[in-house]
């Protein structure tokens, strides 16, 4: 059946409104009332509120299609066939009611019927936690799947420490050994996996509570958390390679080939660069448009540096200005009957990305200046640009520390890679020394410093030391 991204999207909506779900919208991007989380990054984060039980739901069965951003998988964009930092998550969820049998009997019939997504049973494969023994038996005797395609994996176990956690069970569609890679190359898939099988949905039977003593005990009240990925579903619906390929970027991928004079499809390298500036964007335009905006810190940095990298990718493409705004209208236009806001702050949305580019843009200029004379002095003598010049030219001028390697390279020349690492890390240990000074200054205000610097902030400042390093 072929089916655009759009029409997909209402047939899993659809499905389980026949299913006496109801319906909950697509949240904004940035939590409300979650400190927890930079960004919402599944369909299940915003509805936390019902399975803490803080909010009884008119319905304990829901649906949604939850707009989501992960940072983590930033390094595979581009490089996987299914990665994205801005994707769609479709999901059903069950607060106290459905468990396991109904969860994989409505994911197996909205998967498998004729009636709705049609998938060739044989081409679906199944993934459970070893001792997760209901959920064997349910695939094999209920749904009547041969053993050798239900496969036992201990990773199958959701648990993010105190609260409700248990066994998941994904299923994963063949999509035939023309994806079968012979030797993943860890340089060009990061992921380093072989695509051949898809992952497409992941469902989560939470069933016990993680106590603070680390025990673990039976919830009285068990739940289902299930997410679906739109943008594979439409690359399997489409029979496309890559969830690039679909209806949901293509347009996209059309107006940089506009943009740039280059074509989609010609080499890997060149296509990687139409992937994420096409991933980037989307993401740029709906957390904009979802109230985020460039900046330094936080979620404003991660803005700042998905359009960044975006610029960088660019160059791969001969584009030479701001051109990254002149897209947010192809994501509006293609998204617009699910989410409209994104088109009615487009002119915003444009005016926010067009500054960053050209701030960003005229930083790249000013470094190129100053590693032409780096290498000018240092050309015909070592031969070397050394760990402190490498530095000056990141910390000073925000060059890019990736383009000082990529440039040296063109030019023959070495980088002190060692070097750099050093000054880095004592740049890290001023600034974390210069942030105590501040902190015991505070300490009478204790409120105020928890309220500046919230302690689920810990995880993110490794990742902000990561975040610079890729730029
Ligand atoms: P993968 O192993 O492929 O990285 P995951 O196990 O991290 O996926 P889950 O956390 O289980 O993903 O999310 C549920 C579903 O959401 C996945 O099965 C997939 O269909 C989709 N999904 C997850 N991450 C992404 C992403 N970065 N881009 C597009 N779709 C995604
Ligand atoms: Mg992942
Ligand atoms: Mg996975
Ligand atoms: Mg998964």
């Amino acid at each position: 059946k072929q089916m655009t991204g759009n029409e997909i999207r209402d047939l899993f909506i659809e499905f389980f409104k026949e299913k006496d779900h109801m319906v909950e919208p697509s949240a904004p991007l940035v939590p409300i009332d979650d400190d927890s989380l930079l960004w919402i990054n599944s369909g299940v984060a915003t509805l936390k509120k019902y399975f803490d039980g803080r909010i009884i739901p008119d319905n304990p069965r829901i649906v949604n299609a939850q707009k989501s951003i992960r940072t983590n998988d930033i390094e595979n964009v581009g490089f996987t066939a299914r990665h994205h930092t801005f994707f769609e998550m479709l999901g059903n969820f069950s607060i106290g009611d459905y468990f396991k049998k109904e969860s994989i009997t409505l994911a197996w019939e909205f998967l498998t019927s004729e009636n709705w997504m049609g998938f060739d049973e044989s081409l679906l494969y199944i993934t459970i936690h070893p001792e997760d023994t209901d959920a064997f038996n349910i695939w094999r005797e209920d749904i009547g799947l041969s053993e050798d395609r239900i496969i036992r994996i201990e990773g199958n176990f959701w648990d993010i420490g105190e609260g409700p956690c248990g066994p998941n069970s994904e299923i994963f569609y063949d999509r035939g050994p023309d994806y079968e890679y012979d030797a993943p190359d860890e340089e060009m898939y990061p992921g380093g996996e072989n695509e051949r099988y898809l992952e497409i949905w992941n469902l989560v039977f939470s069933e016990f509570n993680h106590n603070s003593d680390g025990t673990y005990t039976p919830l009285p009240k068990k739940n289902i958390d299930t997410g679906m990925g739109l943008e594979r579903i439409a690359s399997i619906v489409q029979n496309v390679p890559t969830n690039f390929d679909t209806d949901l970027f293509m347009p996209l991928l059309q107006k940089i080939e506009e943009v740039s004079g280059k074509n989609y499809g010609e080499n890997d390298q060149q296509d990687a660069a139409f992937k994420v500036i096409s991933d980037h964007v989307r993401t740029v335009s709906f957390a904009v448009a979802d109230g985020a905006l460039p900046s330094n810190e936080g979620r404003g940095y991660v803005l700042r540096r998905l359009l960044r990298r975006a610029v960088r990718f660019s160059k791969e493409l001969g584009v030479k200005d701001a051109f990254m705004f002149s897209l947010v209208d192809t994501v509006a236009d293609i998204m617009k009957g699910f989410y409209p806001n994104v088109e009615e702050k487009s002119d915003f949305i444009k005016e926010v990305v067009r500054k960053e580019e050209e701030r960003f843009l005229s930083t790249l200029d000013e470094g190129i200046r100053i590693y032409e004379s780096i290498k000018a002095s240092v050309k015909d003598t070592t031969g070397v640009i050394t760990g402190e010049e490498a530095f000056k030219l990141y910390d000073t001028y925000g060059f890019p520390y990736e383009l000082t390697k990529e440039y040296a390279e063109n030019d023959g020349l070495r980088v002190d890679d060692e070097g750099f690492r050093e000054e880095m890390k004592k740049q890290r240990e001023r600034a974390r020394s210069a942030r105590k000074a501040g902190e015991s200054m505070q300490v009478q205000s204790e409120t105020l410093s928890n309220f500046t610097e919230p302690s689920t902030f810990t995880g993110y400042e490794s990742m902000h030391e990561e975040a610079e390093l890729l730029l």
